[in-house]
């Protein structure tokens, strides 16, 4: 693996990679099957993945002729890695188990390990036969969308695919490892004014943030809405303030700290609610809900914007759900790719027909809408969120982070990338969009390793 890192770093021609040994293991991020049970009885906020998520070896799989092996040089936390290393909703070993069964290729995802990761920066080693759009030696972003596409229900919207996947969680062979096998329709390039951990930190939070205020199959935000943002430093919250931003909408972004606050106003939204020091409490007990709290929630609002929102960018789930359809305006959009709190949500549903308000659910994005946002970002129109970078050895300590609600928008995670701050290869491009601007995420905090 040394010997590609150093090729990468000295600038070495694609023949030059491509000619480059695999090795026969390569070091990952991983869960294990044995491991399934052993939260058994703890409760969901104490189950921790530093015990379950590993760092180890894992045998480098057989190159299927659509697909690519990528040297990963970062990756990031998304919450999905969360779901897999506490074993909820379910075990994604059912996942790798259906995959498996589907053909020869998938055989190879069944594995007693699941190696997560849903995001990366990379550069292309190898290309499967069939591959006519990227060659050895491309720097490229990875998208999580994995599609079967001689499944004809893929092609209208490949998220409607009836075997669409998420890669690195309902795939194995993910993103937080130092390299990586994906499909050549995963691929995008990287924007070239980003470090490789910049880089890697957008793919999948951005790209589902843009499906559901931007793209024709969400929310559709048009200029002048006004959007309430659930989580709005978080990792998809802080996109979606962004595109709301450029798109000609007023955010009200929502958050628990004065720090988050502060950090919101930083990216210009100017209405920001402290959802912690209003002490909004909209269940009374584990099966009331508390109306008061929802029409003081919308009174907050309209004290901040005068009206009602058009939208509400959902994803709290059991916590809010009730809130978000209460608060949204006559005829407005409460569109939802999440529960973090809770999957099983209660709303008032004569509230939702009577004021003809509709609820969308949103998923990821397909490969349009995720190139499409990632252009906005080589453009410099939307920032990354990165806030902190780890090494790939303290990937545990990430995920426990964000599970923990700790982090602000995105940590990124280190894998082949020796250190932070490599990878940009436009910095003529980095000066004109502004080294504070890309970086206003950034907390310094960063482990000493990095
Ligand atoms: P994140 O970085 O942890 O951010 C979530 C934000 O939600 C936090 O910053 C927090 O903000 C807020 N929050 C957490 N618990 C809350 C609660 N009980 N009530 C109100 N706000 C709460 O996570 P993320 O990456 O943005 O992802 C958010 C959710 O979306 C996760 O469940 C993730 O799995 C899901 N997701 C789904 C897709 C998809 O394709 N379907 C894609 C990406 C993410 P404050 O505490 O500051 O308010």
């Amino acid at each position: 693996m040394q010997a590609i890192l150093d090729a990468i770093q000295a600038g070495a021609s694609g023949d030059e990679l491509a000619a480059i040994p695999l090795p026969d293991h390569y070091r990952a991020a991983f869960v294990r099957k044995d491991e399934v049970g052993m939260f058994e009885g703890v409760a969901s906020a104490d189950k921790d993945p530093r015990r379950s998520l590993h760092v180890g070896e894992v045998a480098t799989p057989e190159l299927a002729p659509d697909e690519v092996v990528l040297a990963v040089m970062a990756s990031s936390i998304n919450f999905n890695t969360v779901w897999t290393s506490i074993f909820e909703p379910v075990s994604t070993f059912g996942f790798l188990g259906r995959l498996g069964r589907e053909s020869v290729w998938g055989a190879r995802h069944d594995q007693p390990f699941h190696v997560v990761g849903s995001d990366a920066s990379a550069v292309v080693l190898r290309v499967g036969s069939a591959v006519r759009n990227w060659k050895p030696g491309d720097r490229v972003v990875v998208h999580c969308n994995y599609v079967d596409d001689q499944d004809p229900s893929a092609h209208d919207d490949s998220m409607l695919a009836a075997n669409q996947r998420i890669w690195g969680f309902e795939t194995n062979y993910g993103g937080l490892a130092d390299l990586s096998i994906v499909k050549a329709n995963q691929l995008m390039p990287k924007p070239s004014h980003l470090t490789w951990e910049e880089a890697a930190v957008n793919g999948l939070c951005a790209s589902t943030s843009y499906r559901m205020l931007v793209g024709s199959h969400g929310a559709r935000m048009k200029q002048g809405d006004n959007v309430l943002v659930w989580g709005a430093t978080g990792g998809i919250g802080a996109y979606a303030v962004q595109l709301v931003l450029n798109g000609g909408g007023t955010p009200i972004g929502v958050v628990s700290s004065p720090q988050r606050a502060e950090l919101l106003r930083s990216i210009g939204c100017e209405h920001v609610i402290d959802r912690a020091a209003d002490g909004y409490r909209f269940w009374k007990d584990d099966v009331t809900q508390d109306e008061a709290e929802w029409r003081r929630l919308g009174a907050r609002i309209r004290g901040l914007v005068g009206e009602d929102p058009d939208i509400v960018f959902e994803h709290p789930g059991r916590n809010t759900m009730g809130a978000s359809v209460f608060v949204a305006k006559r005829g407005g959009t409460v569109v939802t790719c999440a529960a973090t709190s809770g999957y099983m949500v209660e709303y008032d549903n004569n509230r939702l027909w009577m004021k003809l308000k509709r609820i969308v659910s949103s998923h990821f994005a397909n490969y349009q809408e995720a190139w499409d946002m990632n252009r906005l970002i080589d453009r410099g129109a939307i920032q990354p969120v990165l806030s902190a970078t780890f090494p790939l050895t303290e990937v545990a300590e990430a995920a426990w982070q964000v599970h923990r609600n700790q982090h602000e928008g995105k940590l990124g995670v280190l894998c082949l990338a020796p250190t932070a701050g490599l990878g940009i290869d436009d910095p003529e491009k980095r000066a004109r969009i502004g080294e504070d601007v890309i970086t206003r995420f950034s907390t310094g905090a960063r482990p000493a390793s990095v």
